[in-house]
Formats: C-alpha cells, structure tokens, sequence
C-alpha cells in the first residue's frame, strides 16, 4: 500500500516536472528547477526539524558550502560533473559533522544560535577567502559537460528531475528504516532513546549530516542552474525561507516539502505578477469552495473544518483585487498568508489536507508486518540467558551509592544486590529514592559516590546507550512512548541493536537490509503479541489507553534482549484486571531467565511476585530480605506501610 504511495508521488512528479518543458519556455523550466532544488534541501531540512525535532539556521550555508564546492571546482579545475556533485555533498556532509559534533552538544535557543553563527560566518569566509572563491565578485559557470556534451537547458532539467528522485527514494528509504525510527525516536523521548541504546546525540549528528549533504548536493545542482553564484544568495533569509517551506508545507512528508519549496518559490513570483495572482487565487478559492461543498452534502467533513481553508482561499482571492498596483504591499502579503498557515495549519498544509481526509501523518513503517506471522514466543529469543538463572551469582551489585542534588542526599549510601533470575522489589514511601536509584542504575544520573557493577563489570560513568546494550532495559514511572510513532515501530525501536545495516544497505535496500527488518518486523509483532497489543500495532503510541502504554513500554523494554529488566511502577494507574494481566506478563519474563526489579506500591504485586525486596526511606536502605520478612519489620511498618497503608 505504501508502495502505491510513493510510486503515485513519483508519478505526479514526473508529470508536473515535465511540463515546463512542454511548454519550452525558459522561465518556467528555471522555476521548475528552482522548486526541485529547493525540494531537495527540504527532504533534507525536514529529517533536522520534522524527524529529530532540532532546529538548524545553519542550512542557507551548507546549501552554499555545496554551491562553491561545485563553483570553485568547475572555475578552478574544469572538473565535469560528475566529480562535482559527489564532492559537493559529500565536503557539505562534512562541513555539517564539523558543526554538528559541537553544536549538538546544546539545544533550543543554543543549538539555533551556534548553527546561526555558524551561516554567518561561512558567508563572511565565501566573501573573503576570494584567492578560492572570487570573494563578492562571485562565480561564473556553463551548463555542465556531461560525457564530452554540454548539457542544454532541457537536459539539465532531466538531471534535475533524476536528482530530486533520487533523493526522495533515499530520503523515503532512510526514515522508514531503523535509522528514521532512531531520528523520530529522539524527539519522542531523548531519555528512552537512550535507554533503548540508541544515542541521541550520535544520531542527532547522524541526521544533521544526511541533511546537510543533501543540502550540498542541492547547492551543487543550484549553481548549474543559476550559472552564476556570489555570496550574497546564501544569506539568513534563504534559512528562513527554507524554514517556512517546511513549516508551511508541513513536516514530515516528502510532499509537504514539495509543496513548501513550489510556495516559497512561485507565490513572491504571483504576488508580482498581479494578473497572473488574481487568476490563480480566484482558480484556487473556487475549487476549495467547490470541493468543501461537495464534501459538506457527502457528510464527509463538517462546516468548521471547512471553514478555514474556504476562508482562508476567498481572503487570498480577496486580497488579490485589493492588491491592484501596490507592489509595495507584496511582501507584508507574503508575510500575512504565512503569518495564516502557520498559525491555523499547525501540520502545515499537507498536514491539515491528510487531517480532513483521516489519513494518518509519517510513514507507517513495515506495513507488510499486519502478514507477518507473530512468532511463538518472542521473549524466548529475547533471553539469551534463559537458563543461566541456575547460577544466583549477583548479577547487578550496586556498592555505597550516594547521589546528591546539591544538598539533598536523594541516595545516602544504598547497596541493592541483585540475584540473577530473582525478582527484587524496591520500595519505600514517595519521595524516597526508587526512582533516583533506576536512573543511577541506567546511566541517567552519574553517582556522586559509589561503585555500580552489572555481570561483574563496571558501569559507572558510562552512557544511558551503552548500559542499555550492555543488557539492562527499563521503563519509566511517567510513561515514555515515542508518541508520534506506531506501537510496532515503538518497539522496533528497542530492536535497533539488531540492525548491522548501513546507510548505504537502507538506501540500496540490499538483501542484508531486508532480511535484517523482515526479522526485526517480525519479533517486535511477536512481542507485541506477547503483551497482549498485537491488534494494535498500527495505532500511534499516544492514542492508546494508559494501561496499554504500560504494557507498550515493556515490550519495547524486551525488544532489548536485557539480562536486566528494570520496571517503574508498572502498576500505577492500572485497573484490577490490568494489573492481573500484568503479573501473569512479569512471571512469563522471569520464567524466560530475565532478572527483573521491580518498583511498586501496590503490595499485593509486590509480594506475589517477589524474591525478595529492598526498603527505601529517605534515601537509605532501611531493610531487605523475604517480601514476609519485609512486611513485618517495624521499621518498615513505621516508615511506610503504618504511613500508607496499601
Ligand atoms: P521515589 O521514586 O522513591 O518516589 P525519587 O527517586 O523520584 O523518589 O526522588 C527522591 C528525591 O530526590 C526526591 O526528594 C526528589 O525531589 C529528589 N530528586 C530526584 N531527582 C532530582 C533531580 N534531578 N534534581 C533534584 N532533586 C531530585
Ligand atoms: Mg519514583
């Protein structure tokens, strides 16, 4: 089915692209080209924006470092171009891993202000360093020579048309793999991500260089296209501009970003030509009437859905009279129909159309999985130390650990070992460490003091990813799903560590790449199957009821292959029958060999299910042993159970 998608789009390219040339009028077959150029940025932009959620002011320049490149190349060396559009992409994928090694180090307000800086400075350099690069003076170059022949204006159009193809594939082939659920994964949830073992900041850089060697590839195509490049082009508007295309056309869709590079491109152009505008805007406000009404009798939308696109094209026809000769007006209208869909179309175009036609936004990701037939047991493949469980050596031994949150002595000294194959409860009162003791385990806070040991090594001081890969997953007391995505690709997510793929296997899809997601796509099914969420694999992760978020984080948990399963209140906020359907899921786990510890209030799961179990109050480890021994202790009476009964 999404096959049918993507070959539809590449049909109505092909077509759409096709046309100027039809009509063989110069100009249009130059603004054609402008939009495909431009489209191909975008695809790249939007892994940045859409995808990873960062922001880049930083891509008018990568856009240019791939224009010189080509430039300085053909002017210097009369390199052809087939040297010159590898080159460019690939120095502007590595201008954009110079800035992003650093850059990614910050976000927000920070990451925008080093990647503005960062445009500023590469326009100051393109100016001065004119021995390479003819400083304001700028480039001259011809249409580029192809084997010995010198392309002429349609054949480079083609060229064109083949490149923004090609991207497409790459950039469709890209976010649909596990390298697009690693980029997604991490504005759904960094702290999972890492969690899951797939580094956040490895493949926020990962994505800024795939984006920024597109980038340079389009800047390349750009300076053949323009036959002439100086300075000035790359400047901090074109960001915006390439921004506002996203935005406006909407994120996370190839063809919101067709569609944001055909706006920024042609409407300043028919705010100009005024006639041609007024055509346009009328044309367009009376389909859009049309097409709602239609809709309306059919019952398939409603009156106010329909009333902001009806609106907003019968304001555009409007201002397209009142316009009349004031040219001066052009860009505060430019300004305003932004200013409109950015604040009404928060998905952007393509966004609010799929919105009104329920189709559902990003890639579904493995479709074909709904075939796949769910694997017996998946947690079986899941336990590579199923059986090991004979030994009770200590697998997880946490030695004085202290934690301060300046004076606030979160863990004073606690000591938690656990047994491999044994379920070790972890309780104690709100507020009394639990939590905080998870995320020194996993990686999140670094102790302040203590010794952290897991199969006899040392994880002290080492990443969230690594510890993760190393065997221990978890889940979260306030439930961290990638909401955005699939409960499938949720889970595909914790299968990362499986994939030895590499980018050009995604983009070749070479048989490595297939059997490799064939088999991810069919354990994550196994595993949904395992919790009971098989039915729903295709709904995004934020629309299922909470209960079953819960039940999505632990098999996104075991998707891992952990020796170590750590669970935060798993409990919390479930009904009777959730929670029993909960413990028969943990006791399937143990019985697979996988250790678990478990954080709950609920005293019932906690001594049904436990081996035995910490108290924490205060920070301080106040009693352990059997869950009986537990639960009579006065200490622990007073300190929590006589507190708050369960
Ligand atoms: P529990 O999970 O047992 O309910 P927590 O481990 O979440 O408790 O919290 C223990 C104490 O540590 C609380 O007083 C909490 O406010 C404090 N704490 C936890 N994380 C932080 C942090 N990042 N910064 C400051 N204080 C924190
Ligand atoms: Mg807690």
């Amino acid at each position: 089915m999404r096959h049918r998608t993507l070959l539809a789009a590449l049909a109505a390219i092909l077509l759409v692209g096709a046309l100027p040339l039809a009509l063989h009028n110069p100009y249009y077959v130059h603004l054609v080209e402008t939009i495909m150029i431009y489209a191909i940025v975008l695809f790249g932009l939007d892994i940045v924006v859409g995808y990873t959620g960062q922001v880049s002011l930083g891509h008018a320049a990568l856009f240019g470092i791939g224009s010189y490149v080509a430039g300085v190349l053909v002017f210097k060396l009369g390199a052809p171009i087939w040297v010159t559009l590898p080159a460019a992409a690939a120095l502007t994928a590595g201008f954009g891993a110079l800035l992003a090694l650093p850059a990614l180090r910050v976000t927000g307000p920070y990451l925008a202000m080093v990647t503005l800086a960062f445009g500023t400075i590469v326009q100051i350099l393109i100016n001065e360093m004119s021995f390479l690069t003819e400083g304001p003076m700028g480039i001259k170059i011809g249409k580029p020579v192809l084997l010995g022949h010198k392309l002429g204006l349609s054949e480079f159009y083609w060229l064109v048309l083949a490149m923004l193809l090609l991207s497409l594939v790459v950039v469709h082939r890209i976010l649909r793999s596990h390298l697009g659920r690693a980029f997604e994964a991490l504005r759904g949830s960094p702290v999972a991500s890492d969690c899951m073992g797939v580094s956040v900041y490895r493949y926020k850089v990962y994505a800024f260089v795939v984006s920024a060697g597109l980038a340079g590839l389009a800047g390349s195509l750009y300076a053949y296209s323009e036959q002439y490049i100086s300075p000035n082009t790359y400047n901090f508007e074109l960001t915006v501009l390439f921004l506002l295309a996203i935005i406006m056309g909407g994120r996370k869709t190839r063809s919101g970003a067709l569609l944001g590079a055909s706006i920024v491109v042609l409407l300043p152009k028919l705010l100009d030509d005024v006639e041609l505008f007024r055509w346009v805007a009328v044309t367009l406000a009376a389909v859009v009437t049309v097409g709602a009404a239609v809709w309306i009798r059919r019952g398939r939308i409603g009156w106010r859905a329909a009333a902001v696109p009806v609106g907003g094209s019968i304001a555009l026809a409007g201002v397209s009279f009142v316009l009349g000769s004031m040219t001066d007006w052009r860009l505060s209208i430019f300004g305003l129909i932004t200013l409109f869909v950015v604040y009404y179309l928060q998905d952007g175009i393509v966004g609010f159309v799929r919105g009104l036609l329920g189709l559902k936004a990003g890639p579904a990701g493995g479709a074909e999985a709904a075939q796949a037939p769910p694997r017996g047991d998946a947690v079986a493949d899941a336990a590579p130390g199923a059986g090991a469980g004979e030994g009770r050596v200590e697998l997880l031994a946490a030695r004085g650990v202290l934690m301060q949150f300046g004076g606030l002595k979160a863990l004073n000294e606690v000591d938690l070992v656990v047994q491999r194959g044994t379920v070790h409860g972890l309780i104690g009162p709100n507020g009394s460490g639990k939590s905080t003791l998870m995320n020194v385990l996993t990686g999140i806070y670094v102790p302040t003091a203590g010794t952290l040991a897991f199969e006899g090594r040392s994880i002290a001081g080492r990443s969230p990813s690594e510890i993760a890969r190393s065997g221990i997953a978890r889940t979260f007391q306030n439930v961290q799903l990638f909401g955005e995505m699939t409960a499938l690709r949720n889970v595909m997510v914790g299968l990362h560590h499986g994939f030895a793929s590499t980018l050009v296997d995604v983009a070749l899809h070479t048989p490595r790449y297939r059997r490799e997601d064939a088999a991810a796509t069919a354990r994550a099914m196994g595993l949904l199957q395992f919790v009971g969420l098989a039915g729903l694999a295709h709904e995004e992760a934020r629309n299922l009821p909470y209960g079953q978020q819960r039940l999505l984080e632990i098999a996104r948990a075991l998707a891992l292959d952990p020796q170590l399963l750590l669970l935060d209140e798993p409990a919390a906020g479930l009904t009777a029958p959730d929670i029993k359907a909960l413990v028969q899921i943990i006791d399937k786990i143990r019985q697979h060999g996988i250790t678990l510890v478990l954080i709950e209030h609920h005293m019932d799961v906690v001594m049904s299910v436990c081996d035995r179990v910490s108290v924490l109050d205060f920070g301080q480890k106040i009693a352990e042993g059997r869950p009986a021994e537990v639960q009579a202790d006065p200490k622990v009476i007073e300190a929590y159970l006589g507190a708050t009964p369960a």
